[in-house]
């Protein structure tokens, strides 16, 4: 068979090959971004309570009722942006599943779509299936500020959607209140929708505040915002994630979902509605993980890695040219299989990566595995 692809350049994700080469080669794998620590044993008490109550049949192809009014309220609780629970939150499998279903949902062929690089990597082969071209504007270390004057010379008539990611994987830079201003200047009086991936919502640095799309009305009227369990609760295997959207946006979205999952892990559901009334549980993201930054970036700081300090997200990047001239992708395997401690290349989030020598380290693991894997990066000096 000789199937016409419709994604002929596309391979197999950097996570995927990355995260295999580690195992292959016994690296310490800070490629793939996913703790190497449990979730809470109360979380798991509560799904295998609802597993052995029986719950374990389809629920509502929208998501439970009594998760959807937890996710409600807590948006409320934190961005004071409403959300019915009925029509205007969609439980998903996972983050990605949303971002899909949104992409699928209202990007038609020759649409255009404005995406920030370095980007996550499901953004464009999503909005390439369906049709879309990518507009791509380009955002450069170390501070990856976006360029709202490009953006505005980046908008025409085909302009369907802008995706964001706040705070940004792999940039890990968080955007704030100026940059909403300029974005809602933009699409002011257009029918440009948002896509806003906050993923990593909870995970902001040093008193940051994280901004939703959710907080601005002129936003939040027409934004798909993707949420995930994985990233708030240490369970990136669970797979379970949301989208909030406005009525007529959620309309559409569940069209899509309907057929692409039809819905999402039952008894999971239950355990993430009444585990999700701890607010304590989520609200310590910040400082469990800032301590881990700055573990990983002292340790960093006596080996030959030039670090990015993270604003937000498990993620940080450093650059490596003092070690070696090798390119991304080459360095990031020579450090895996001859160092044992596996990274991301950066060069992977972007279409046409610029010239740099920048490497992604996933700092979400224990002080054990953080400390082990410093004592190899420091030795490279
Ligand atoms: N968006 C971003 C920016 C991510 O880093 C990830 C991966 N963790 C996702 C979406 C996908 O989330 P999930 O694992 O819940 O599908
Ligand atoms: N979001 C994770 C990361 O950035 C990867 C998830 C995946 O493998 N698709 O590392």
């Amino acid at each position: 068979m000789n199937p016409k692809s419709k994604l002929p350049h596309l391979g197999t994700t950097i996570f995927t090959l990355m995260s295999e080469l580690a195992a292959e080669h016994g690296a310490i794998n800070l490629s793939q971004g996913f703790p190497d620590f449990d979730c809470s044993p109360d979380l798991v008490h509560l799904v295998s309570l609802a597993m052995k109550q029986g719950l374990n049949h389809y629920s509502p192809m929208s998501g439970i009722a009594e998760l959807r009014e937890e996710i409600s309220r807590k948006q409320y609780e934190i961005h004071q942006a409403n959300y019915h629970p009925s029509t205007e939150v969609t439980v998903t499998a996972g983050g990605s599943e949303a971002l899909f279903s949104a992409i699928a949902a209202v990007v038609h062929p020759g649409d255009e779509v404005i995406v920030f690089e370095p980007a996550y990597d499901l953004y464009r082969p999503a909005i390439e299936l369906f049709g879309g071209v990518v507009r791509a504007v380009r955002l450069m270390a170390p501070d990856f500020r976006i360029d709202w004057n490009e953006v505005r010379s980046l908008i025409s008539h085909k302009t369907r959607l802008i995706v964001l990611n706040n705070p940004n994987n792999p940039a890990t830079v968080v955007l704030d209140e100026d940059d909403f201003k300029e974005l809602i200047q933009i699409v002011r009086n257009s029918e440009i929708m948002i896509l806003s991936d906050e993923v990593y919502e909870h995970i902001v640095f040093d008193g940051r505040q994280h901004f939703s799309v959710s907080r601005f009305p002129e936003l939040k009227e027409r934004s798909f915002l993707v949420a995930s369990f994985g990233k708030l609760y240490h369970i990136t295997g669970w797979k379970v994630g949301y989208c909030l959207a406005p009525e007529i946006l959620t309309k559409e979205f569940r069209k899509v979902h309907q057929f692409n999952v039809f819905c999402v892990n039952t008894p999971v559901q239950y355990g993430l509605a009444e585990f999700l009334k701890r607010k304590e549980e989520y609200l310590a993201l910040p400082s469990l993980f800032q301590q881990k930054r700055d573990f990983f970036m002292d340790g960093l700081a006596q080996s030959g890695f030039k670090a990015i300090k993270p604003q937000g997200s498990y993620f940080l990047l450093a650059d490596y040219s003092e070690i070696s001239g090798l390119n991304e992708f080459d360095f990031s395997k020579w450090l895996t299989i001859k160092h044992k401690v596996a990274v991301i290349p950066v060069s992977a989030f972007y279409a046409n990566p610029p010239e740099q020598k920048l490497v992604r380290f996933c700092f979400a693991k224990k002080e054990e595995t953080l400390e082990k894997a410093l004592e190899i990066l420091v030795k490279l000096k």
